[in-house]
């Protein structure tokens, strides 16, 4: 304790050196809610639940405007505990509206708590006649300490609003809660600074700040909303040792298990789902055999996906029959959607290929002047035949073969139902059985099989379903 304060004196003197010397308006916060608009640095550490546009909306700025500052490709995937720049931020603009997406457990009374506003004003804003009828992903507009002198407002204990020269002991002290613990829940260093202005969540505060049904005492589901095309992961921790099953649309959820009661799943959702609410179902089995069944409702939104034509000359088309199809379609979607409780990724996926990318996963497309009854199951890399395929991360090798529509084709699996596919390749150099790691090479980018052209074809399928693995770049799972 004493060296790590110690350790945090200098680096406060410093920040606060560098604010005088960065400019004339540095980010002060005022006490309690109060605050001044400022052109200054503020670093927000991105909590549980939230999108760009609501981070955006809480500091006044816009979500071009965070997503150019911090390289930002595709705005929908930030990750809990990043570090965002907020250029130009207002901090507390009064009476600016914040979004909320709703999580597992909110209710608009922990809203209502966590914002300092009440349940009706919520409801009444966001047009709710049905408080039971809440979703996952849901978007509500919160007036944040709209609450007037006459409403009645729970103590907001589960956000905390970060003083000037604080460091994360002191505030843990001050709020009697575990340093380590403060620091868990935000993503921060235990001894650092923290800028004044943050919100930090307060775990262990009075009152869950979400309230979920038994025997369920955390669950958070990322990203929200849904989107088709695009995997989901589940974080659930039980009260107690269980077992979890669910599913989502038709496919089933698996769970891994770690500790007894913390629980992960990946699933994809589905790149024709239409936009909707859908249920999550799922079925927690105690250890004595009693079964708790537990329904949620999550948005699902449209991928924005485009579309593309695609000509293929007659000796191709012949591939097109379903005798040569319907057959390799079965072994590649019964090989891919296997379920290893082994993970062997870790951390961002790698780039399968240094070629640009030519086509995007979720395509609409069409042969010949067709219907657009397909979409574009991966994504294409263009490239010189013979250069190099890699494997984006760890995996088992568990296909390595000419396939007739597919080309030289082989299938990674990654573990927790992750699987990746290299099509259309010149040459194989793994075989089936053979474990890889992330960045060796594994074959040579080709045309083989029904292609248009030397290029790598990368597909995902996560839970038996076909996904975008450019999610995987951008976003570490679980
Ligand atoms: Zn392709």
């Amino acid at each position: 304790m004493i060296r790590l304060l110690h350790r945090s004196i200098p680096l406060v003197a410093l920040l606060i050196f560098l604010w005088g010397v960065a400019g004339p308006h540095p980010v002060l916060a005022q006490d309690g809610n109060q605050s001044s608009p400022v052109g200054g640095t503020t670093i927000h550490v991105v909590q549980r639940d939230e999108t760009l546009f609501r981070i955006a909306m809480r500091y006044g700025t816009t979500v071009e405007a965070i997503a150019a500052a911090n390289g930002i490709s595709d705005p929908r995937y930030i990750s809990v505990g990043q570090r965002l720049l907020i250029p130009n931020a207002r901090l507390d603009v009064p009476g600016a509206p914040i979004t909320h997406s709703v999580a597992p457990g909110d209710t608009l009374r922990t809203l209502a708590a966590a914002y300092q506003t009440t349940a009706d004003r919520i409801a009444t804003a966001n047009f709710i006649t049905n408080p039971a009828r809440l979703f996952i992903g849901q978007e509500l507009t919160i007036n944040q300490g709209a609450a007037g002198d006459t409403d009645t407002v729970a103590p907001p204990r589960s956000l905390y609003r970060v003083q000037p020269s604080a460091n994360v002991l002191r505030i843990a002290l001050r709020l009697g809660v575990p340093w380590r613990a403060l620091a868990e829940a935000n993503g921060l260093a235990s001894s650092g600074p923290v800028f004044a202005g943050l919100q930090l969540w307060v775990p262990g505060g009075e009152g869950s700040p979400h309230d979920l049904p038994s025997p369920l005492v955390s669950f958070t589901i990322t990203p929200t909303p849904a989107v088709q095309g695009k995997t989901i992961a589940l974080h659930i921790t039980t009260e107690r040792p269980a077992v979890l099953a669910g599913t989502f649309i038709g496919y089933p959820v698996q769970f891994v298990t770690h500790d007894g009661n913390q629980h992960e799943a990946l699933f994809g959702v589905h790149a024709f789902t239409e936009g909707g609410v859908y249920p999550l179902a799922l079925s927690v089995t105690a250890p004595d055999g009693a079964q708790t069944h537990l329904t949620f409702s999550v948005r699902v939104d449209e991928g924005g996906y485009g579309t593309e034509m695609i000509s293929l000359d007659t000796q191709q088309q012949d591939l097109l029959t379903a005798q040569v199809t319907e057959p390799e379609w079965d072994l590649v979607a019964r090989t891919m959607s296997a379920f290893t409780a082994q993970r062997y990724f870790d951390g961002l996926m790698g780039l399968p290929s240094t070629g640009a990318i030519t086509s995007q996963f979720g395509t609409r497309r069409a042969y010949n002047g067709g219907v657009l009854s397909t979409f574009h199951s991966g994504t294409d890399f263009g490239g010189a035949p013979g250069s190099p395929v890699l494997a984006p991360a760890a995996g088992v090798v568990v296909l390595a073969e000419a396939l007739p529509v597919r080309g030289n084709a082989t299938i990674i699996d990654h573990g927790w139902g992750v699987l990746t596919g290299y099509w259309h390749q010149s040459e194989i150099s793994v075989r089936v059985g053979d474990v890889v790691s992330a960045g060796q090479v594994i074959g040579a980018v080709g045309s083989t099989g029904r292609s248009t052209g030397p290029h790598l074809h990368w597909e995902m399928w996560v839970g038996g379903v076909q996904v975008d693995p450019m999610q995987w770049v951008q976003q570490t799972f679980p």
